[in-house]
């Protein structure tokens, strides 16, 4: 055995997961490994608190893998995750921690894959499964996965999970467990349903934690770009071009339907890119990652969910084209690139109303988040133009010219013109598919446009990502479940729109009180991701419920029932509801 993982050793594990660590080259332990397997060897249910990229795991995977009985092949171990993605991630992670257990079986099943292949694999039997709630509840139900035999249960992500709204899901399956059996959970907070789930279904839990100050921000240099949103996809470019080490990059956008659109955008300019979202099929999904992984694909286009727990090492930077919907999210975003010790740039446009989730992300992940000024267009072309010597240069010293210096001397000779002008005219057609330099077409200099605080609505054309309102188009009207009597005023509303979709408040209509619910007005056709979070968002920790009123329904909510308050968005509005100028009621 290598003394390169001797302190593996002396956390308890067996010769043959050395040999196997040793393979995958790791060399320590990480914090929360070397915290929670000495335990986890001894049986005992923990509850780890840690963010991601700290290497959960294989803190839970090795010591796992050490208490199977390869002899017993009624499943020992399950492992709930939030998403396929992850199913597939940490049964890939068991496979190889396992390459020296003869016979080893893990499956994942989650949704979307077909049930008669699973039910095959499980009938075979297998040690471990790893699966997403809502199928291993499918199988539990059909009788087709068995959990006599199961010895641990370890809930991964499971701040996430809840987050899914897998909360019953997730006590139905523990219920459905043998008593005795060890529990073992991970999330990146102790929120109170965690805590929850935790005195409910696990017995004296180790508990570790550790500082979500991470390995993986560590390794990432986070920097800012404030652009205003029109000019995302402009800065974007940008960026792109001139990013120095740039090798694989992912793009966080807020919905699917954005993935594409600007996948699209991208793979028009030449970039070797592809939209990941919860849209396409496993299989798809699993292919993209490959090439990804391959190099066949340099940039990925996703959504928060869909990029969740991807672990691709050559991800250099991630960009987070829109911003996050909380810290959380965003640490996990950053979490894809500085992955296995490599060091990442994590770099974050935010539109000038957004410039208060930065100070809320530096005290989350209590790092600086530095500023960073827009490429400006003459920095675009000297990166274009370098590229272009690079080019020009090799071909001097690679190639065979001989041919070529022939036809430059005859043009000298006939046109009798310098050699720098031919040059010139050859290296004006030879750029002419891929130009040295922007257009001036592109208007004003994005850089100096960041600065603006908002663009004259004449020339704001629709933002590339998220909703924005159809000029002129006809406002939707939503109802939602709060109202005068749970304290909430039209500023909580909008603020809590606004934040949660990236609307700005301008286009947010209308908004009327009534004593247990309210009416607001939103542009036409949101996507429905959007719908989706604005039926879950809470205002004064009430879930706002929203959804679209019909004709008929609108027409009455208008006629004041219950004494509407009315307020106009565009408008400063006190707190309540009251004109600004009203005095203020202390609560
Ligand atoms: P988490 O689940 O906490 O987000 P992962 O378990 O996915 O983290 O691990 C993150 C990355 O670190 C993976 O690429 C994994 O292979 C790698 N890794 C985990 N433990 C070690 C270690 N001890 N040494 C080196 N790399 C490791
Ligand atoms: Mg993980």
């Amino acid at each position: 055995m290598t003394a390169s993982t001797d302190s593996f050793r002396a956390l308890g594990l067996s010769d043959a997961l050395l040999a196997a660590l040793a393979d995958v080259g790791y060399e320590r332990p990480s914090a929360i490994q070397a915290a929670c397997i000495p335990p986890l060897l001894e049986g005992h249910d923990l509850l780890g608190e840690a963010q991601t990229g700290t290497g959960k795991t294989a803190a839970f995977a090795l010591p796992v893998l050490q208490r199977l009985d390869l002899a017993q092949r009624d499943p020992q171990v399950l492992v709930l995750t939030p998403t396929r993605e992850l199913a597939i991630q940490v049964a890939e992670a068991f496979q190889r921690y396992a390459r020296q257990l003869p016979g080893f079986h893990v499956l994942p099943v989650y949704g979307g894959q077909g049930m008669v292949a699973q039910l095959r694999q499980l009938q075979r039997g297998t040690h471990v499964v790893v699966g997403t709630p809502g199928r291993v509840m499918d199988h539990i139900n059909r009788k087709t996965l068995r959990l006599e035999g199961l010895r641990t249960l370890v809930l991964d992500e499971a701040d996430e999970m809840l987050r899914m709204g897998f909360v019953e899901d997730v006590d139905w399956i523990l219920e459905h467990t043998p008593a005795g059996r060890q529990v073992v959970l991970f999330s990146a907070t102790m929120a109170e349903p965690i805590r929850r789930i935790a005195r409910r279904h696990m017995r004296e839990p180790q508990e570790i934690r550790i500082q979500a100050r991470t390995t993986t921000v560590a390794a990432t240099v986070q920097k800012y770009c404030q652009v205003a949103a029109p000019h995302k996809l402009d800065a974007l470019t940008r960026v792109l071009e001139t990013e120095a080490s740039l090798d694989a990059a992912i793009i966080f956008v807020r919905t699917k339907t954005a993935t594409v659109e600007i996948a699209d955008k991208l793979e028009a300019r030449g970039y070797a890119v592809a939209a990941l979202s919860g849209d396409l099929t496993q299989t798809l999904r699993e292919r993209v990652i490959d090439q990804l992984k391959q190099g066949k694909l340099d940039l990925i286009v996703a959504t928060d969910v869909a990029a969740r727990g991807l672990d691709v090492p050559r991800i250099s930077h991630v960009i987070n084209f829109d911003v996050p919907y909380d810290t959380e999210a965003y640490v996990h975003r950053i979490g894809r690139t500085g992955r296995a010790g490599r060091s990442g740039t994590a770099i974050l446009f935010v539109t000038p109303r957004e410039r208060r989730l930065l100070g809320m992300i530096e005290r989350a992940t209590r790092q600086k988040i530095e500023p960073m000024a827009l490429p400006s267009r003459a920095a675009v072309a000297d990166r274009r133009v370098a590229l272009f010597r690079e080019q020009v240069e090799q071909a001097i010293t690679s190639e065979d010219l001989g041919f070529f210096r022939e036809v430059v001397r005859s043009l000298a000779d006939r046109e009798g013109a310098d050699l720098e002008e031919i040059a010139a005219a050859l290296a004006f057609l030879a750029q002419r598919e891929r130009p040295l330099q922007l257009p001036p077409a592109q208007g004003p200099d994005v850089a100096d446009l960041a600065r603006s605080q908002r663009t004259p609505p004449s020339r704001a054309p629709s933002r590339p990502v998220g909703p924005s309102p159809a000029p002129g188009g006809e406002l939707q009207r939503y109802r939602i479940e709060v109202g005068r009597h749970h304290q909430v005023s039209p500023k909580d509303i909008v603020g809590a729109i606004a934040n949660e979709t990236g609307l700005s408040g301008r286009s947010i209509g209308r908004i009327d009180l009534f004593d247990d619910y309210s009416t607001v007005e939103l542009p036409p056709q949101l996507p429905a991701e959007i719908l989706e979070v604005l039926r879950r968002t809470r205002v004064r920790q009430r879930p706002l419920g929203l959804r679209a009123m019909s004709a008929d329904e609108a027409a009455m909510a208008v006629k004041p029932m219950g004494r509407p308050k009315r307020a106009s968005a565009g408008k400063p509005v006190m707190p309540g509801g009251r004109k600004p100028g009203a005095k203020k009621k202390a609560r």
